[in-house]
């Protein structure tokens, strides 16, 4: 079941400033921005958060840290930069598929 609001973005039901793909992820601009350059990483398998990934799932974490490596030497000004991702409702995870925020100031 492929219902979340950032699957309907990866399938182009609804629309989002998309900044890259690969056959793995996407990489969205956040709608409501907490940094200057605030961009979503978004594995396009439908995953709610790690708690839940499997073994497997957890290639994802390398396939992130590549795609930020790529956002930071891409993008100017986001040289330096966080990464955070929000696990679960009591740690501020609103949207239940996996994604991890890009920010930088
Ligand atoms: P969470 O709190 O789950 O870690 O973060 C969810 C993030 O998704 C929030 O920063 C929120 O602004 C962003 N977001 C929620 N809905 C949409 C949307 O429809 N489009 C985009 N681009 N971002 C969204």
């Amino acid at each position: 079941m492929s219902d979340s609001i950032f699957s309907k973005i990866i399938d182009r039901k609804i629309s989002a400033d998309i900044i890259a793909e690969t056959d793995d992820l996407i990489v969205i601009r956040d709608i409501n921005p907490k940094a200057k350059i605030h961009l979503l990483i978004i594995p396009k398998k439908e995953i709610a958060n790690i708690p839940v990934f499997s073994d497997d799932d957890c290639r994802y974490g390398a396939k992130i840290f590549k795609m930020a490596k790529h956002l930071s030497k891409t993008i100017p000004g986001a040289d330096q930069f966080q990464l955070i991702m929000n696990n679960g409702e009591r740690a501020g995870q609103e949207v239940f598929h996996a994604h991890v925020h890009f920010l930088a100031n």
